[in-house]
């Protein structure tokens, strides 16, 4: 049987193989930690931004700058804090300049975020914005103003699990009239908790949803050693 301890040891594992990761280049040779992720590792709960900003490149933690501290006072205001839930992004690492996230880049790092999502098991998954809705919907030509607070069910990967998309809350920190609209949607969360979790699909019915990566990086993924396995700190887990 797979129990929560081995999941979260398979967790640390591959924090481990992300922290040497290499396929990006021009973010390898930029980023000063790997931002893997932090929280509970059993969540029923998980949040999925965008990618590391410059505080939580210094930081090696997810959501630890203004768009964090919003993050966190919603969570409050539905009675939950940072170490009940999961938070991860779509990038381990810093875009330079804080540009958006490139095709190529989001294809390579993709597979450490499904494998977070197999491993974690959150019965909800909350996309934040446009990035993390559109691949884990599989569908790059619909934006999160059509699907802020529409919960689905979506298979991704070898899970089944409901996914609710919201507004990312740096967007709500420009726009007055989205805060409101986060805030409305996120009340909503304890409902979706709340329910059955969806089905697990069969084994062997599995069907692959992720999209093929538009632009395949053809580069072999070196990983770097490194002396010390993280800590259990340094992964920020609960
Ligand atoms: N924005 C994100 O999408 N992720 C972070 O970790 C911080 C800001």
């Amino acid at each position: 049987m797979v129990t929560a301890e081995s999941r979260r040891e398979q967790l640390k594992a591959v924090f481990e193989e992300a922290r040497g990761c290499t396929r990006c280049p021009q973010l390898a040779a930029a980023r000063h930690s790997v931002v893997f992720g932090a929280g509970n590792a059993d969540a029923d709960l998980m949040f999925v931004g965008e990618a590391p900003g410059a505080n939580e490149d210094k930081q090696g933690l997810p959501f630890v700058g203004q768009a964090g501290q919003l993050l966190e006072q919603l969570l409050g205001e539905i009675g939950l804090q940072r170490s009940d839930v999961f938070i991860a992004n779509v990038l381990k690492c810093r875009p330079p300049g804080n540009r958006d996230p490139l095709p190529a880049e989001i294809a390579n790092c993709q597979d450490y975020l499904f494998r977070q999502l197999d491993l974690i098991r959150p019965k909800v998954v909350c996309t934040l914005g446009n990035f993390s809705t559109k691949l884990l919907r599989a569908d790059p030509g619909t934006g999160i103003t059509r699907l802020h607070g529409r919960d689905e069910i979506r298979t991704i990967g070898p899970r089944a699990v409901r996914l609710f998309p919201l507004y990312h809350p740096a967007a709500a920190l420009y726009t007055r009239s989205l805060l409101e609209i986060l805030r409305a949607d996120f009340a909503r969360i304890p409902d979706l908790l709340a329910l059955e979790p969806p089905p697990q699909p069969e084994p062997a019915a599995v069907e692959e949803v992720v999209p093929e990566p538009e632009e395949l990086v053809e580069e072999v993924v070196e990983t770097l050693p490194h002396a010390e396995p993280p800590r259990d700190d340094q992964l920020g887990l609960f």
